[in-house]
């Protein structure tokens, strides 16, 4: 089985953490490399953005990165992506051509690859799976203020019901594609995302924060992710102010050079309540490195507006920590309230505030959710989800192929 999965804005080599690359990027290298571990020929193809790439790069088990030109070579702001969508889809084509191989099925990442997939599912007559990771009334719907564009809405309200599969994170998404798009359930095939356990994984807090350089004495709250509003970190760093448990550090891990103007505003925030010197903006940090991370806090928070999965409380209750975060999206599905962390309904900084001093006055507490959360984490692979995919892409080719064999009987 050959399949070539479509990931046009973002590489998924690229470094995390950035204001485009997070959850994405990750499950598509992840499931690339154990989609091939299963004996599936895997292409990903994305947009390239700089000359020095070598057209095709190694993924993991003969997974293949393939660099497609696209409009200039350069990163681009994915508002400047939908004219590309057409070049992109004739270079995935002009790839296939010269390579002289035949793709069984599509599978597809964001809107934007949804959209060139649609034009290549037509000229190669193959099924087309696809996982959006955002959808953008969603979007619209937990946080009136985002700006969405009208193009975005538009291409979505039409390839839903395109696609012969989607892939949602959540039955809770997969009830949001029948309430807002009106997609029938049978189409949408739920597969939760994985947890790398192998990385992440339980370790001794003091040797981490040795690592790190992180004071022994100090709590820590840890918050990690692309630093936009729709993460409501602001919401974190408002909760801190309101603790009642002394010397509470907040660590903020993600943004690149884009994000400046938002760090900037966390920061005012911070300023404003006099809480500066107990807020650090740590910038992006490597995958890898992120166990270290995850290892020396007390606890983690997911303030997120939204979130269709939220890998990072997942990888943070695999490294035995608990997660204070919104009742919202996947996060209802990955944390067991009271149990392996907290949901909290409100998107104000209080009842944080509130939850993370009672897991601050009681560490005993604070241990045995860490422990439980790791536990219920021993669930979540990325070899599963591979799996679950693969199941997917048999049943859509073989149906595929039905008729057309009953057609020439
Ligand atoms: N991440 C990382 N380094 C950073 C920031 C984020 O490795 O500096 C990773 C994080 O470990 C997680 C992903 O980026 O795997 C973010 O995924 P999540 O589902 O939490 O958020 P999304 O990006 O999908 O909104």
């Amino acid at each position: 089985m050959r399949v070539a999965m479509l990931s046009m804005h973002t590489s998924p080599l690229a470094a995390l953490g950035g204001r485009e690359t997070g959850g994405m990027n990750v499950y598509v290298r992840e499931v690339a490399a154990q989609l091939a571990a299963l004996g599936v020929e895997v292409d990903v193809f994305t947009r390239r953005i700089d000359a020095a790439t070598p057209e095709i790069q190694e993924l993991g088990n003969g997974a293949r990165l393939v660099n497609v030109t696209a409009g200039a070579v350069e990163r681009l702001e994915k508002e400047e992506l939908p004219p590309l969508v057409g070049a992109f889809a004739d270079g995935v084509e002009a790839f296939r051509a010269h390579e002289a191989v035949q793709y069984d099925l599509v599978h597809s990442h964001y809107w934007l690859s949804v959209a060139a997939g649609d034009l290549l599912v037509q000229r190669w007559d193959v099924p087309h799976i696809a996982m959006f990771h955002t959808l953008g009334d969603v979007k619209l719907r937990a946080r009136a203020s985002e700006h969405e564009s009208p193009e975005r809405l538009e291409t979505e309200r039409r390839v839903v019901h395109a696609l012969d599969r989607i892939v949602a994170a959540t039955v809770h998404e997969r009830q949001l594609l029948k309430q807002l798009y009106g997609v029938s359930p049978s189409k949408v095939a739920v597969i939760p995302l994985g947890v790398n356990l192998e990385l992440f994984q339980q370790g001794d807090r003091a040797a981490a924060r040795a690592v790190l350089g992180i004071p022994a004495n100090d709590r820590l709250v840890l918050a990690v992710g692309r630093i936009e509003p729709l993460k409501g970190f602001d919401i974190l760093v408002r909760a801190l102010a309101e603790m009642t448990v002394e010397h509470v550090h907040l660590a903020l891990v993600g943004g690149d050079e884009r994000a400046s103007a938002e760090q900037e505003r966390l920061l005012a925030v911070a300023r404003e309540l006099g809480i500066e010197d107990r807020v650090h903006l740590v910038g992006a940090v490597p995958h890898e490195r992120l166990r270290l991370y995850y290892q020396a806090a007390d606890a983690v928070a997911v303030p997120s507006f939204y979130e269709s999965f939220g890998l990072v409380a997942v990888e943070a209750m695999a490294s035995g920590i608990p997660v204070v975060a919104s009742r919202v999206g996947g996060l209802t599905s990955t944390i067991t309230d009271g149990r392996t962390g907290y949901l909290i309904p409100w998107r104000c900084p209080s009842p944080f505030a509130e939850k993370l001093d009672l897991l601050f006055q009681n560490i005993p507490l604070r241990d045995a959710l860490g422990a439980n959360a790791a536990q219920a984490m021993q669930a979540y692979s990325w070899q599963s989800v591979a799996s679950a995919l693969l199941d997917q892409y048999s049943a859509l080719i073989a149906e595929r192929v039905a008729p057309a064999a009953a057609g020439g009987a």
